[in-house]
């Protein structure tokens, strides 16, 4: 119908549908952002066609956009996998392998040193769900396989585990693992996926917080979970779509846009902790540094054999002689060093914890504190971690 015969719409449906189509020709460095909830079918055929479970096409927001499978096939990438989802948050990319992975009557094990929410989720699951779950010495390796049991069905490890640091031996676990046909699950959050090859060393499952190092920002919760394994990545799918577990792709984006200086960034906070935890290690005031390049942290060379790089953070153990008071008023009188929960921003971060309440074995005696340390001048940390110690007396 010629254009001026048209029968004019009435304003709302002009609102809503008239159309602006943009010329070809446009190229850019950033990553579109395709927001959708609704995604549209040519027709009811094809609509009937496409499974939520192809994603070389589109079904609906929830499953994804190009902005989201752009940042899974990068994250792919990154860890040498083959299939990545992306979740809300880290921790929901941990509920995501235990949900898909995990029955009533099923064992786990569990690191003792884990992430302080996944071990509050898998009390959960264990006094709710009768989901069986042992906690087991990080520093175990081989002797795992005494632990294992008919229902175990998989194995999380921590490497190192955020808070006390101790190194796992990966491929000893896995090992004990494989042969008796149980998964490992990997949170591999610390290394970023640059520092340590994790399907190199034989673990099943990865799983990420991009809170932390691919966000960079400190201003977007996000979490994903690779595999190379095409049957294990399905029941992933399965899981991730039952959950509802969507993310935003205005996060997304922000991931995307960071992620291309995400070696340049680990690098440089690499760099500084190992000055900052140097430094500290000659200090009269601390006992132990727990820093994986260290020899003092527990698993110190299983580090140096399967890790390329250390990242930001690390811990350190008080003398004994200080109590809590002291400490407390160390990390109060910092003053670049902020007090908060994460890392992997460019702000560097500290926090005293409570060993005794958080592991079922903890047998140092002095205080606690992490440092994560930021992109500000190694020197500047150093002398404000100086003032502060100077309050101890
Ligand atoms: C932060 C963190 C998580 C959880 O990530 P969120 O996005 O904060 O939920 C999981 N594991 C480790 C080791 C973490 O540091």
């Amino acid at each position: 119908m010629p254009e001026n015969t048209k029968p004019k719409s009435g304003f709302n449906t002009r609102i809503i549908h008239s159309e602006y189509i943009s010329p070809d020709g446009f190229a850019a460095f950033p990553v579109a952002i395709h927001h959708a909830s609704t995604v549209l079918f040519d027709s009811v055929a094809s609509m009937r066609e496409r499974s939520w479970l192809d994603k070389s096409t589109y079904t609906y927001g929830l499953h994804g956009t190009p902005t989201s499978f752009t940042l899974e096939a990068r994250l792919t990438e990154i860890e040498r996998g083959e299939h990545c989802l992306l979740t809300p948050s880290g921790l929901a990319a941990i509920t995501l392998v235990n949900m898909a992975f995990l029955l009533s009557g099923d064992h786990v094990l569990i690191p003792d040193n884990v992430y302080g929410p996944s071990r509050d989720q898998a009390d959960w699951l264990s006094r709710s769900f009768g989901i069986n779950v042992s906690y087991y010495d990080p520093l175990i390796g081989a002797d795992i396989a005494a632990l294992i049991q008919e229902n175990t069905r998989l194995i999380w490890l921590e490497a190192p585990g955020s808070v006390s640091m101790e190194v796992p031996d990966v491929p000893a676990i896995c090992a004990a693992a494989h042969a008796r046909g149980v998964l490992v699950a990997l949170d591999n959050t610390w290394s970023a996926g640059i520092a340590f090859a994790a399907f190199e060393h034989g673990v099943d499952i990865i799983m990420q917080a991009l809170t932390k190092y691919q966000s960079g920002g400190s201003d977007v919760l996000m979490g994903a979970v690779i595999t190379r394994d095409k049957e294990l990545n399905n029941r992933l799918l399965l899981a991730h779509m039952r959950l509802g577990f969507g993310v935003g792709m205005d996060d997304v984006y922000l991931v995307l846009r960071n992620l291309p200086t995400l070696q340049l960034r680990f690098n440089a906070h690499d760099q500084s902790a190992r000055k900052v935890a140097a430094w500290l290690a000659n200090r009269p005031e601390i006992s132990k540094v727990l820093h994986p390049a260290l020899p003092d942290c527990p698993g110190h060379e299983i580090w140096q054999r399967d890790f390329t790089g250390a990242g930001g953070l690390f811990s350190v153990l008080f003398d004994a002689k200080y109590g809590e008071e002291q400490t407390d008023r160390f990390v109060d009188s910092l003053k670049l060093f902020k007090l908060g929960y994460s890392w992997g921003g460019a702000h560097s971060l500290c926090v005293p914890y409570r060993m005794q309440h958080m592991r079922t074995k903890w047998s140092e005696h002095g205080i606690l504190v992490r440092f994560n340390i930021g992109l500000e001048d190694a020197q500047d940390l150093i002398t404000d971690i100086e003032q502060a110690l100077a309050t101890l007396t």
